[in-house]
């Protein structure tokens, strides 16, 4: 266990990510031997909570770790609870800083925690600069990311809400901290299958050679979700699918898919890639180029297993004149040697029939049809990488039909990575965790990798907002989306929707 001792500052510890998700994961860290030998968390926010009010609130009585107390031995459960501490924060966040400082040196004296502080930010994403700004003027944040007494800020998504602002609130958190004291999260980043994508990549010589513009005839990407926007329509109404989905984990997973194998495994070399598979992505500036192939929707009231499902713009918190995107497609080249002329079509939506973000590489058919066109069923080859659920890689190969002739089906060779059982597979949250508390910061996006996203999604969020010739098709709650969603894929022969050959 290479962790070393540490206190984790929890922003924000009275809102839902701390107990539904941040706690969670820190209970699995602990139960599998993960935590250092010294550890401890402070929860703090604007809400007037004592130490013992926030162990009930986020261990004892949290809904989400219900089972774990019911069946798990007393002491062990209090011995977990026992490591969470709470100050509060008044009611803004400018003030009762010094009384925080004072709470982190008797802790960190108490609990010989070494002076190394991760804080992570789980509050609305306006007070990340403020807050850093504080810690700053509390001395809190000298040290570096690695070394000893070290400090770290982990911030959560959304980081910005345009290019601009991206850029404003980099150059606001570097005022205080250095890049490698600073941890974006991307929450996919923390999923197996994502980083699967570049073992199975760059550690098999039957795929890296065949993962180019020569054998691949194009790229589709499907993030679909059943629910609609929930208690979220307030907060979603100002953002939409692109800002939601696309800008961050859909174009961390496409950077993945498109860049060069990096030198090493190091964070850096990896990040350094990535930037240049976002960078290579051709922007759309031209009216023509953005109608063409970028399409929004909006999902309506439909009947789903015979219960009626509220349209988007009935939804409360929702402008009913709304114009905010529930589905974004968007279809673009990469301008470089290995992909050019190859589209890749992303797609994300909500209200749609399953939930699942899959990656389908489309294979071109071979060069010469040796069959009868009319023997063969589904002529091209495809690697289907499933990111949720049942997270798994499926390979979609041609076999002879048996009996007379050469008739030709797909058969499909299927890995699940359920059937690794014996393995725990940590769950997003913990893994990111964990990374942050050991200073690795491969599995987070960079300043500049969350510009680049940043400056391909811009334009077509502008002529989104802007350009009054935008159509925001409707599309009935729980369907692919729009009825003409496949004009923009036309070329490519259609979307294919997950669990279809
Ligand atoms: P939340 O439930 O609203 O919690 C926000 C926390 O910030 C609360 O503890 C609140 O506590 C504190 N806060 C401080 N100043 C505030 C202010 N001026 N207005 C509102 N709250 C203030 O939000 P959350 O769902 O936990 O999300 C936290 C962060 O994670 C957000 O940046 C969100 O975008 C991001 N995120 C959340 C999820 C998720 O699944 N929930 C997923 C991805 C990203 P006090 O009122 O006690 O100060």
């Amino acid at each position: 266990n290479n962790t070393s001792n540490q206190l984790l500052v929890i922003f924000g510890a009275s809102g839902d990510l701390t107990a539904r998700k941040l706690i969670p994961a820190l209970y699995n860290l602990y139960e599998g031997g993960h935590f250092p030998e010294n550890f401890a968390v402070l929860g703090a926010s604007r809400s007037d909570l004592t130490d013992e009010e926030f162990r009930k609130r986020v261990v004892y009585e949290s809904p989400f770790l219900k089972e774990q107390v019911k069946k798990k031995d007393k002491d062990f459960i209090k011995k977990f609870a026992d490591m969470m501490f709470y100050s509060d924060l008044g009611s803004d966040y400018d003030s009762e800083y010094s009384n925080l400082n004072k709470r982190i040196e008797a802790l960190n004296k108490e609990h010989k925690l070494d002076e190394n502080y991760t804080f992570y930010l789980s509050t609305p994403p306006s007070l990340y600069e403020p807050i850093a700004k504080n810690l700053s003027d509390q001395g809190l944040t000298k040290g570096s990311g690695t070394d000893k007494a070290f400090r770290r800020i982990v911030v959560e998504k959304p980081f910005g809400y345009s290019l601009e602002t991206a850029k404003e609130l980099n150059i606001g958190l570097q005022k205080y901290f250095k890049e490698k004291q600073i941890y974006r999260i991307d929450h996919y980043l923390g999923k197996e299958t994502v980083q699967n994508l570049m073992v199975t990549r760059f550690s098999n010589s039957i795929f890296e050679p065949l993962w180019n513009r020569n054998y691949i005839h194009h790229v589709q990407i499907t993030n679909a979700e059943t629910v609609g926007v929930e208690k979220r329509g307030g907060y979603y109404d100002k953002s939409g699918a692109l800002r939601d989905m696309f800008q961050s984990h859909l174009l961390q997973i496409v950077s993945l898919i498109v860049m060069e194998p990096p030198i090493s495994a190091e964070a850096d070399e990896i990040h350094n890639e990535k930037v240049k598979a976002l960078k290579s992505i051709r922007m759309m500036t031209s009216k023509d180029d953005l109608f063409n192939n970028t399409m929004k929707g909006q999902y309506v009231a439909s009947s789903i297993d015979g219960k009626r499902v509220k349209g988007y713009r009935e939804e409360e918190g929702v402008d009913p004149e709304s114009k905010t995107e529930t589905y974004a497609a968007v279809k673009f080249f990469v301008d470089n040697w290995r992909w050019k002329d190859v589209p890749f079509y992303v797609r994300t939506a909500k209200r749609m029939p399953t939930k699942v973000t899959e990656v389908v590489i489309h294979f071109k058919t071979p060069h010469h049809q040796v069959f009868k066109e009319q023997d063969v069923n589904n002529k091209d080859n495809k690697l289907v990488i499933r990111i949720q659920p049942d997270e798994g890689i499926l390979i979609k190969f041609g076999v002879k039909v048996p009996g007379q002739g050469f008739k030709v089906e797909r058969a499909n060779m299927d890995f699940y990575y359920s059937s690794l059982a014996d393995k725990n597979i940590m769950d997003a949250y913990e893994r990111l965790l964990l990374d942050a508390m050991q200073g690795d910061t491969t599995l987070y996006a960079r300043a500049d990798e969350v510009e680049a996203a940043w400056a391909f999604v811009d334009p077509i969020l502008d002529y989104w907002a802007n350009d009054k010739d935008v159509p925001t098709y409707g599309y009935p709650a729980g369907t692919w989306g729009p009825k003409n969603s496949d004009d923009l894929i036309e070329d490519s022969n259609g979307w294919r929707n997950p669990g279809e050959l």
